[in-house]
């Protein structure tokens, strides 16, 4: 930056007393949550701040303003009027160009996000190297869905390979890039998911009920897992987001069953996707147990990974266990302190506290409103405010994996009861969950 613009945004600050900075930091969760994201929450839902905070808008007279109109012109936008510190409708249609030149949604008020890009705030990380969870999770599904290539993954952890895809969207935007995901280049990724949508506010699916490029929603999550399940699993996993790597898979499943690939799912398409679908776990034609069903009949399905993802799984239901019991979960082995996810939306209906000779340990359960209950035990300790009747969002913390009760080594044990029956294999379930 230069010296000129140095100074305006340390005047900035000082106007405004550090604001954005608090402000970027605040706003974090609500700048991950974009529309037509994922609906993880880092903690049950409560009333928010608004989507965008504005810093300056339409009627505004202050140095704030000036400071903005003197970057705007700097960088070439004309702004009729001049510098004059008064947000009129020349400076809105200026910041209006702004936006449309560097991708950001073109709403004419200088919100965090503009204000980072125009150099009017410094780009305060919001996530950086070293972050986990389901706000990496989300930023590396929109990351592949907009087409960056990312190793691993969306893995829920950012590392090396995570901060190599956000310098190479930074690249891809103008940006500069600096591999940690600010207020701005959060933005700009925001705007490239929402253009994968087709221009016309069209249904996310269409009449017939093909599904394109572009098209977003439950169905193109349902389509994931298929695809998944039948091996062509989508790097961002079930996001729900009908983006390139969804787009490569489906053509390479189309390939791969004689059908032309051209990445649309329709009748042909869906119908060998179902036809693909492995049974061993399902209906077997020994007449072995049914895939697990919600109280409307419809499969089972988990929106969540319990953990940042992992491939490391093994089927360990049903093995013996100590005074003749059997297993009624899967284990998954992970670093004490992991996050757990919920793995559906729900309501936290017991919490279990370790005592000495306890074989759960701390121990959580998950229930859906058809009486479907989630078991959670060996929990390291639950994140604060959570407590027995929160409601949960799919991929909200409920949890940090630990040892406590009868385990050994740090690792979820996790059991499924379908409609609060008895407990059923997890395993096909968390394991469609997961793109390995
Ligand atoms: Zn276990």
């Amino acid at each position: 930056m230069c010296a000129a613009g140095r100074k305006e945004w340390e005047s900035t600050l000082l106007q405004l007393g550090r604001r954005p900075v608090r402000t970027a930091t605040l706003t974090l969760a609500l700048l991950l949550a974009a529309p037509g994201t994922l609906t993880a929450t880092a903690a049950p839902a409560t009333s928010r701040p608004s989507a965008t905070t504005v810093l300056a808008k339409r009627g505004d007279r202050s140095a704030t303003v000036a400071a903005a109109q003197r970057l705007l012109v700097a960088v070439g936008v004309p702004l009729a009027g001049g510098v004059d510190g008064i947000y009129g409708a020349g400076t809105t249609a200026a910041v209006t160009e702004f936006q449309r030149r560097r991708g950001l949604p073109q709403t004419g008020t200088i919100d965090v996000g503009t204000a980072t890009l125009l150099g009017l705030v410094p780009p305060t990380p919001l996530l950086a190297r070293g972050a986990r969870g389901a706000a990496v999770t989300q930023l590396q599904q929109r990351l592949i869905a907009v087409g960056i290539k990312l190793r691993g993954g969306a893995d829920g952890y950012f590392g090396t390979a995570t901060a190599a895809a956000v310098s190479a969207f930074q690249a891809s935007k103008g940006i500069a890039a600096s591999g940690a995901l600010d207020a701005g280049t959060d933005a700009v990724l925001a705007q490239s998911v929402a253009a994968l949508a087709p221009a016309a506010p069209a249904p996310a699916v269409a009449t017939d009920g093909t599904l394109a490029p572009g098209s977003r929603g439950t169905a193109v999550a349902e389509v994931q897992r298929l695809l998944a399940a039948a091996g062509f699993a989508p790097r961002g996993g079930s996001d729900g987001i009908f983006g390139n790597s969804t787009t490569s898979k489906v053509k390479a499943f189309q390939s791969s069953r004689g059908l032309p690939p051209n990445g649309i799912v329709d009748s042909a398409t869906r119908s060998a996707l179902t036809a693909a679908q492995p049974t061993g776990n399902a209906v077997s034609a020994t007449g072995a147990t049914p895939a697990p069903a919600t109280g409307d009949g419809s499969p089972l399905h988990l929106d969540f990974f319990p953990l940042p993802a992992t491939c490391n799984l093994r089927d360990s239901f049903g093995h013996p266990r100590s005074g003749g019991r059997k297993h009624e979960g899967i284990d998954i082995l992970a670093a004490r302190g992991t996050p757990i996810y919920a793995v559906k939306a729900g309501r936290i209906s017991a919490m279990g506290r370790n005592y000495a000779g306890s074989l759960a340990g701390n121990a959580l359960t998950l229930t859906m409103p058809d009486g479907t209950y989630f078991f959670h035990a060996h929990l390291d300790h639950y994140p604060d405010g959570l407590t027995v009747g929160s409601n949960v969002a799919a991929g909200a913390i409920i949890g940090y994996v630990g040892s406590t009760g009868n385990a050994g080594t740090p690792h979820l044990h996790l059991e499924v009861h379908p409609q609060g029956g008895a407990a059923v294999n997890p395993y096909p379930l968390v394991r469609s969950a997961v793109s390995c």
